[in-house]
């Protein structure tokens, strides 16, 4: 059986009165069955895994450097979200690819650091709307996953998560249709087990884009989604709480 999961991904928002808010309702947020994961900006790890230490919620970071170690200022090693207790890093989020430059080769680059500090990736894939529009979808889902896969199943550790966030779909209102985000989470376990055959089965993939405690329902219903990576809604304790409530 693999593993449902809702994460929030904070991004640049959030300090610690929102880590104390979580850490209030952390038990609550974990009656769905799935595992709950917060990423709060890099300041705020180490509290948030003090705060939640006595629940079931994990923390993740949102980035991690390709170096191990050395003279890069203002990069986190993945070690370093280790020895904070993370236990997961969102890589390749959109965001990142757009305005930082980050390319399918440093992301593999980074899934390789942290499977080898024991932190589970966060890997995220996704069309422009663009690329939907032009039929290409599932050609630069496929280029994505297959860079990722490189480093990112050793062996037969499935130690990754997917995450499908169509880019027209982040911080837009814009959610996918079940059907598409179904098509695509069906060819990404595909490809899965092409690369690393029945590992594929273990593997979680999550949708994110707009998700809401009034759209995830029917998002978390389709066979191939196995939680969600969740942006603005995660910030509202409340809400983020009804979203983990629908991951059964
Ligand atoms: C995200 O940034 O990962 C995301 C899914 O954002 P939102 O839920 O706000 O669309």
């Amino acid at each position: 059986m693999r593993r449902k999961i809702v994460a929030g991904n904070w991004k640049m928002h959030g300090g610690v009165d929102l880590v104390s808010d979580f850490s209030r309702v952390a038990s609550d947020l974990c009656v769905g069955g799935g595992e709950v994961v917060i990423a709060p900006p890099f300041p705020f790890l180490i509290s948030a895994v003090e705060a939640l230490s006595g629940s079931l919620v994990r923390v993740a970071g949102q980035n991690v450097a390709i170096a191990e170690d050395g003279p890069f200022t203002g990069e986190v090693s993945a070690r370093m979200l280790a020895d904070a207790g993370c236990s997961y890093c969102i890589v390749g989020h959109s965001e990142r690819r757009m305005h930082f430059g980050e390319t399918d080769r440093d992301v593999c680059h980074k899934i390789e650091r942290l499977t080898a500090a024991g932190i589970t990736p966060i890997v995220c894939v996704g069309e422009s709307l663009g690329e939907r529009e032009s039929g290409l979808a599932l050609n630069v889902i496929e280029r994505q996953v297959r860079a990722a896969l490189e480093q990112g199943l050793c062996g037969q550790r499935a130690d990754l998560v997917i995450a499908y966030e169509p880019v027209w779909a982040i911080g837009t209102g814009k959610v996918a249709s079940p059907e598409q985000v179904q098509e695509v989470h069906a060819h990404i376990r595909s490809i899965v087990r092409h690369v690393a055959g029945d590992v594929a089965a273990l593997v979680p993939i999550l949708y994110g884009g707009s998700v809401k405690s009034t759209n995830a329902g029917e998002l978390f219903a389709q066979q191939d989604v196995d939680g969600g990576l969740i942006g603005g809604a995660s910030l509202d304790v409340s809400e983020f709480g009804e979203i983990c409530k629908l991951l059964s």
